[in-house]
């Protein structure tokens, strides 16, 4: 039984074919693999099995969607399974996709990448170590290097003197200034450095990387909020972006993370990570519906091409479309 017939229309041979199609379905190969073996394993016939609500809900659980979620779409496909009279089990599959991204496919054609409309545009990154944050720095800035943009970055995390070298690392990789200050010197100050330079090099993209200790929010909150104080006396409206960045195999986790940073600055969207070392697709669902945080970029893997705009349509494509 094909699943997901109408995502499958979608996409024409000749998408099937485009880079990020292919990122995508490579990287969420774990995810699909997990995801459609289980909905795959609910029935052996194509009737709805009286357990069917029970399932899914364990199986969205397990995928990192998230209780609240869960709980609206399982709610929200019995409705819809009543008001239809559906009868089969891939039918009802198909409605609980529609249901899973509702929301999303309302706004089919939203852009995700940055909108430059000021130079320079800043863009903070911020989340906890480990999470691919450095290596998401280097991929965003090679994204827009490859669009003729120009881009400086500043190792803000002045707190680990492996960030600022790792930083430095890719910097000379990628053919690209960046502005760091000593280890454990003040964080605003680098900050305020690179601001200053990058508006006179009138650099299209200033990304600034901080320090992801959570150990106290008031500590984080006042430590953001004077980076972003500093910059923005440079540059006004700056940082005109906040990332949070998220590592999809840390599971619920992610979550909370999310909300100690949420509830720290104004986070403008999420890039999640490693979405290609998980069997769990789920979390960005979760971090958009309890925290309406919009996942803006999506690691599918570690080289510095695998990073590519969210896609609902791809997403979806990815994680449930078996050719
Ligand atoms: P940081 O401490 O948050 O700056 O984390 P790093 O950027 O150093 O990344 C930690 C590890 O995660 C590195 O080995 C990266 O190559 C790896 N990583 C980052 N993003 C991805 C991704 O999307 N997929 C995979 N497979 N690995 C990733």
């Amino acid at each position: 039984m094909g699943l997901f017939s109408f995502l499958k229309e979608k996409f024409s041979h000749k998408d099937k074919s485009s880079d990020s199609i292919l990122t995508y379905d490579k990287g969420l190969k774990k995810a699909k693999k997990a995801f459609t073996d289980k909905i795959n394993d609910i029935s052996k016939d194509d009737s709805i099995p009286s357990n069917y609500f029970d399932k899914l809900e364990e199986i969205l659980i397990e995928a990192d969607v998230g209780i609240s979620l869960t709980t609206e779409i399982i709610n929200n496909l019995a409705n819809t399974i009543r008001e239809n009279k559906i009868k089969t089990l891939h039918e009802a599959n198909e409605a609980l996709v529609s249901e899973m991204f509702k929301d999303y496919m309302k706004d089919e054609n939203i852009k995700n990448d940055i909108t430059f409309n000021q130079v320079p545009t800043v863009l903070l990154v911020v989340g906890v170590n480990g999470v691919g944050k450095t290596t998401s720095i280097a991929k965003l800035a090679n994204r827009y290097l490859k669009m003729n943009k120009t881009v400086m970055l500043a190792a803000a995390d002045t707190f680990r003197a492996g960030a600022i070298e790792q930083l430095k690392e890719w910097g000379n990789r990628l053919k690209i200034e960046v502005v760091t200050g000593a280890v454990n010197s003040d964080p605003a100050s680098v900050a305020y450095t690179a601001a200053k330079k990058a508006k006179e090099q009138k650099t299209d993209l200033l990304i600034v990387d901080t320090a992801g200790r959570l150990q106290t929010k008031t500590n984080l909150m006042n430590e953001l909020s004077k980076i972003s104080r500093v910059i923005s006396k440079e540059i006004p409206n700056a940082p005109h972006e906040t990332f949070l960045i998220l590592d999809a195999t840390t599971g619920q986790n992610g979550v909370i993370q999310a909300k100690a940073f949420n509830e720290a600055t104004k986070i403008t969207g999420a890039v999640i990570t490693k979405m290609d070392g998980t069997s769990k697709g789920g979390i960005l669902l979760a971090i958009r519906h309890d925290l309406n945080i919009p996942v803006r970029f999506m690691g599918l893997g570690e080289t510095l091409d695998d990073l590519k705009e969210f896609d609902i349509n791809l997403y979806l494509h990815g994680l449930c479309v078996e050719e």
